[in-house]
């Protein structure tokens, strides 16, 4: 590799001519490669200046405090830096290899497209920008021997470790919430993660990115990708829970579960809820998804199913009417029928059903889900939002 980048740069002559005089110029490869040296480490500049607008949306107050107490431990070791003496083309190839994943990330995770934003640019060039306003622990530990050009690397590398470390912990912080509110909703967070790093039926995740790439480039950023990981699970399942009204009437709360059959008075099990209201009310989503299912089922009568994604479906029954079709993709709150008395009913009402998996769970604890973990949800859509955009402007 080395080689290759040195056959790049070879020595070259040029003459000048100017007022009659001949000059010679030598245009030694060593300073070629200096000049393209630099230009590589001022466009890593311009990336990590995207980066740090990223780290900036991400963070809530209360989390820059978090990261601000959190210092910024990592450091290159003196292997890593003797290494760079005799081979900063090699290293850096692997900054930019780095930076490419930290950016492939702030897409897929936070729809940040880096080259959307506005770099700032360090008056001399080749200077990062932010280090010198936010000058690094471990830029101090940069050995001053080093080539200049070497100590430019250094520093870029150290920039990238401090900031794989504060996005890991804002990431982390993200995820713990996200799995505190899972778990209030009374579903298991652990399995959850594990089902969906399996990959086997349950959550799904649809895009993970290069996955494992992430180890080659260090312990931060392996750590960074299960992070992100964790935090995709858990915050896609609560943007796919069920926690809006399926109609705007009163639910007969204590519907699900056993019960007597209406029609034959034997004890039957009822999956889901009743919502008892007027003939043509207005049926509702209860979160964002694809209509996978309009017609009739036995007993159902009318039926609307709408999958959320993460392994959760919700079923609506005995419709008198549609208002929806098979593969449309519906938000929270958008009507996608009306209520009815079609199939087993004895009267006008919707029965709303909430599976887990093909298994039918009782809706009420999302429906009743509290303003906290509302909030989080709130957070979690808006970041799974705004990456969906970015995705679909491509
Ligand atoms: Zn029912």
């Amino acid at each position: 590799m080395r080689q290759r980048f040195s056959a790049l740069f070879q020595d070259h002559e040029i003459f000048v001519r100017t007022h009659g005089h001949v000059r010679f110029l030598r245009v030694s490869a060593v300073w070629q490669k200096r000049v393209a040296l630099i230009a590589a480490v001022v466009l890593l500049a311009w990336a990590g200046a995207t980066l740090a607008v990223l780290v900036n949306q991400l963070l809530t107050s209360g989390e820059r405090a978090a990261v601000a107490q959190q210092q910024a431990a990592a450091a290159a070791s003196e292997a890593r830096i003797a290494k760079y003496r005799d081979n900063v083309a090699e290293t850096a190839a692997d900054l930019e290899d780095r930076q490419e994943q930290l950016e492939e990330w702030s897409k897929v995770h936070f729809g940040v497209e880096p080259a959307a934003v506005t770099p700032e640019i360090g008056t001399e060039g080749a200077a990062p920008a932010a280090a010198d306003k936010a000058p690094l622990k471990t830029s101090a530990m940069i050995d001053p021997n080093l080539p200049p050009e070497a100590q430019i690397l250094a520093r870029l590398e150290a920039r990238q470790e401090d900031f794989a470390t504060r996005l890991l912990t804002a990431v982390n912080e993200r995820a713990a919430k996200a799995e505190g509110a899972v778990a209030k909703l009374g579903m298991n967070p652990a399995a959850l993660v594990r089902n969906a790093a399996a990959g086997r039926g349950g959550p799904f995740i649809p895009y993970r990115g290069r996955a494992g790439r992430a180890s080659t480039l260090g312990k931060s950023f392996a750590a960074l990708e299960s992070a992100l990981f964790r935090m995709e699970v858990l915050e896609r399942t609560l943007v796919a829970i069920p926690s809006g009204q399926p109609a705007n009437v009163l639910m007969l709360s204590s519907s699900f579960g056993y019960r007597s059959d209406p029609f034959t008075g034997a004890g039957a099990m009822h999956s889901g809820l009743d919502f008892p209201g007027p003939i043509g009310t207005p049926i509702l989503a209860a979160a964002p998804g694809r209509v996978v299912y309009v017609g009739q089922k036995s007993g159902y009568g009318n039926v609307v199913e709408v999958d959320h994604g993460q392994g959760i479906l919700t079923r609506y029954a005995h419709l008198s009417g549609f208002t929806s079709t098979v593969g449309a993709q519906v938000a929270a709150g958008q009507q996608i029928a009306k209520m009815g008395s079609t199939g087993r009913s004895t009267g006008s009402h919707l029965h709303f059903e909430v599976r887990l998996n093909g298994v039918a769970v009782n809706p009420r604890r999302f429906l009743e889900a509290k303003a906290d973990v509302l909030e989080v949800k709130d957070d979690a859509r808006q970041r799974v939002g705004s990456v969906a955009a970015v995705r679909g402007a491509r």
